[in-house]
């Protein structure tokens, strides 16, 4: 499994989880033009995207997502509540917390976190017996983060909201004990 992110931060967040045959990317904060450029610098087509996983309604993680599906024919999968905020024409696939549910051969785990929307979710990667947990806007430590992220071959953690710097270096430092 391969990672890569585009950007994180309050102007974009994008990230990249590819396996041999398929590749996911999961928000999309970035323009449609801005988000073509940071695919190309990966090697990637929008074309050779397989879904697009949207974590909350925020803009940063949200506002490059419908042009990208409309004009690629891209799936976008997304929580009932991200679903409803963002407008539900947009959106095609809803996803549940804790229902496992594959995009080609990877397998994927939606797991609701704290953070200031309506239904956030962040994602645990498998294949072919590799874990990958992504966890971005993260507002604080809940026990079904810490029971979802267990057991993890590699993580990306993004957070820069106040408050919560104490409580994801403890994290860290339980993941990586
Ligand atoms: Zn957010």
């Amino acid at each position: 499994m391969r990672f890569a992110s585009l950007g994180s931060g309050s102007r974009g967040n994008g990230s990249i989880v590819a396996s041999q045959t398929t590749a996911v990317l999961v928000d999309c904060g970035f323009s449609y033009k801005e988000a073509l450029t940071r695919l190309r610098r990966l090697g990637l087509d929008p074309g050779e995207l397989d879904g697009i996983l949207v974590t909350h309604e925020h803009s940063d993680h949200v506002s490059g997502v419908e042009a990208l599906s409309a004009k690629h024919g891209i799936p976008v999968y997304a929580s009932r509540g991200t679903w409803i905020e963002v407008g539900v024409d947009k959106f095609e696939k809803p996803i549940y917390i804790n229902d496992l549910f594959s995009i080609g051969d990877i397998d994927i785990r939606p797991i609701t976190v704290p953070h200031d929307a309506r239904e956030p979710l962040q994602f645990v990667f498998s294949c072919r017996g590799v874990r990958l947990g992504i966890l971005s806007d993260l507002g604080s430590i809940s026990q079904r983060v810490v029971e979802g992220y267990r057991d993890l071959d590699a993580i990306s953690v993004e957070f820069n909201h106040d408050g919560i710097f104490e409580n994801a270096c403890r994290w860290r430092f339980w993941a990586f004990e």
